[in-house]
């Protein structure tokens, strides 16, 4: 089966829209880096086009009606959306699914310390990733720090012009002749994702006698002078103690914005496309999308790169108790009807896929792999070893996608992530396929996903966009 090439289909009109889509898109990438950051940024979206918090209109005892926009956000880290359809939802909905969070380093809790006049923040990777490649490239800091009071402090460090940023040393050449005989997966451990954070000692006033001072002036002068001078400006810019770390949720990303890629401008660089370039795009083909039929939803969540597992993952139950809080909003609760609603649902589970990479091409099966440019990816499954722990589409609901995709004169192309013997992943779907609902995996096609940075097509970053729209507009099985 031939594939074609997406760009060669575009009219001027579609060349414009493509280009503002993936500039909004480059934005959101730019500075929503965390799951935090990707919500606080999707409630201002939806706030803007006329949702409503669900927890609000519960306390109120508010009703629901057709075109009303409702959205439940579960501990600041993953979010749901609902736009009433015109059809009752015990008849099933139409589900765009994603997730916000990606790979990264995370600091540890008791991460501070001083070593040979460095100053280090420890950290411990989340998700998979090559740590080799983590090392020597500015990064960034962003997260939060609650304090016991309750109190939070927002971190946001290395993304502008003038803000410092931070690094893992790696060994220079000249020495590396050992470390270079390891295995990739051994020449940078976990252990040595530490993170460089200063490397000079503070500065005691002398002739000030202010308590702070003295308590300092007390002990030796030199211990630990460069770990205390951080501490003194977390405290002068942050108001925040070394204990505060405990409660902290602090991540180290690639500092700097999303980048256009190519003489052709034709893709996009990125850190955190797996999986924002599916969120972005779900997003906004369901702000876009006028009343419809049914009942359509989207769902954007964290924890995917772990698992799925925790109170914010797709595995808690904070999706299945907001549809009942909405169907009870809309007049139609029932323990049956939200079984029936979630069964009778059909979803596009998203994620990315893995591009084709002619330098790799031992690694992919060249008849069934996404090409970067040929369009939106759907996968049948994923999974490893034998299509273990993966959602197998079902053939019936794939010839309905197909004819929705056709009719919306979208560009799709089916894949699979490798050769079959050489590894796997998972995505959300399964998740959702546990209430029997439809659901298949689809998304963008990336290059060197979980790396720092990512690449992908900005045509199928708007394939993906324009199937959305046609699936959450079309689909009913
Ligand atoms: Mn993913
Ligand atoms: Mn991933």
């Amino acid at each position: 089966m031939e594939k074609k090439n997406t760009w060669e289909t575009y009219d001027k009109k579609q060349l414009k829209e493509l280009e503002a889509l993936c500039a909004e898109y480059r934005d959101f990438l730019s500075e929503a880096k965390t799951e935090r950051e990707c919500v606080d940024r999707i409630v201002n979206a939806a706030e803007a086009a006329g949702y409503r918090e669900l927890e609000a209109l519960v306390k109120d005892g508010a009703s629901l009606k057709a075109g009303d926009k409702v959205y439940s956000v579960w501990m600041n880290k993953s979010i749901v959306l609902f736009q009433m359809g015109d059809k009752p939802m015990c008849e099933g909905m139409n589900i765009l699914g994603a997730h916000i969070d990606s790979p990264r380093m995370d600091i540890k809790q008791n991460p501070l310390y001083e070593e040979s006049g460095f100053a280090y923040l420890d950290t411990h990777y989340y998700g998979g990733v090559k740590k080799y490649q983590w090392v020597t490239i500015p990064l960034a800091i962003h997260g939060v720090i609650i304090k016991k009071d309750g109190t939070t402090v927002e971190i946001n460090i290395g993304e502008n012009e003038d803000d410092p940023v931070f690094f893992v040393s790696d060994l220079l050449i000249h020495l590396a002749q050992e470390q270079l005989r390891k295995d990739a997966a051994k020449v940078i451990e976990g252990e040595a994702l530490d993170l460089i954070i200063g490397n000079r000692p503070i500065v005691i006033d002398k002739k000030k006698n202010d308590k702070k001072t003295r308590d300092e002036k007390d002990e030796s002068a030199g211990k630990e002078a460069v770990k205390r001078g951080v501490l003194r400006i977390l405290k002068d810019n942050y108001d925040i103690e070394e204990e505060d770390f405990l409660s902290a949720e602090l991540e180290v990303v690639p500092a700097g914005r999303a980048r256009e890629a190519g003489f052709d401008r034709s893709m996009i660089l990125a850190y955190g496309q797996d999986d924002r370039v599916c969120a972005f795009t779900s997003l906004k083909a369901m702000l876009d999308t006028p009343v419809t039929d049914r009942t359509i939803c989207c769902i954007l969540v964290d924890k995917e790169e772990i698992g799925s597992v925790g109170a914010t993952g797709m595995r808690s139950h904070f999706f299945e108790n907001a549809v009942a809080e909405v169907m009870n909003l809309a007049g139609e609760y029932s323990e049956l009807n939200v079984r029936r609603c979630l069964a009778r649902s059909c979803m596009l589970s998203s994620d990315v896929s893995s591009g084709y990479d002619p330098s790799y091409a031992q690694c992919f099966d060249r008849k069934n792999v996404a090409m970067l440019g040929n369009g939106m990816v759907f996968n049948k499954f994923t999974g490893s070893a034998g299509k273990s722990g993966s959602n197998d589409a079902n053939a019936e609901y794939i010839a309905h996608i197909r004819d929705i995709m056709e009719k919306g004169n979208v560009n799709i192309q089916t894949a699979e992530l490798g050769k079959v013997d050489l590894g796997g992943g998972g995505t959300i779907a399964y998740v959702l396929a546990l209430y029997g609902m439809n659901v298949i995996d689809s998304g963008v096609a990336v290059l060197n996903m979980h790396a720092p940075w990512e690449a992908t097509s900005k045509a199928d970053v708007y394939e993906a966009y324009r199937g959305y729209k046609a699936f959450i507009k079309g689909a009913c099985l």
